[in-house]
């Protein structure tokens, strides 16, 4: 003899109400939302309103911070590649590679020396069969800057 759970008397209808009470749900939340009253812009009295933080009209050199035009590809100042789609320009790429490259043999060069290895190897991957007359050069201008500091530490201490 088969005795019914009381529960399984109530299944199929409890079944059917499942989705329909979850989408009620749903819908109510939603409607929440979209009635909640709108609160103030927080951004308005910190930072200005949100037209504020469009593109800037005026564009700055990322090497010698000098202004520029939009659509400019160099700094008309220094001649940093500073287009904004310069590097996917394939010509003008070569620009942007030069320019990295020369951060590393013609600045004073970060100090440290992941930042050289960090050259090094990136140079292997530029230049490929140049990158010993590179690591020459780098290896030149990091001693170099290394000396300028013990003249300078020397004369101010
Ligand atoms: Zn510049």
């Amino acid at each position: 003899m088969y005795y019914a759970h009381p529960h399984d008397a109530a299944q199929p209808e409890l079944l059917a109400l499942g989705p329909l009470v979850a989408l009620g749900a749903g819908w109510l939340l939603v409607r929440w939302v979209q009635t909640a009253p709108a609160r103030p812009d927080p951004w308005e009295s910190a930072a200005g309103s949100a037209a504020d933080l469009r593109e800037p009209d005026t564009w700055l050199c990322y090497r010698c911070l000098g202004p520029h035009s939009e659509a400019a590809k160099f700094c008309p100042d220094c001649g940093a590649a500073v287009g904004p789609y310069n590097n996917y320009d394939p010509f003008l790429f070569l620009f942007s590679v030069g320019q990295w490259l020369r951060t590393g043999t013609r600045e004073p060069p970060r100090r440290g020396w992941l930042f050289g290895l960090g050259f090094a190897l990136a140079a292997l991957g530029a230049v490929m069969i140049l990158a010993p007359a590179y690591w020459v050069v780098l290896a030149w201008n990091r001693r170099r800057s290394r000396r300028n500091r013990s003249v300078t530490a020397a004369a101010s201490g």
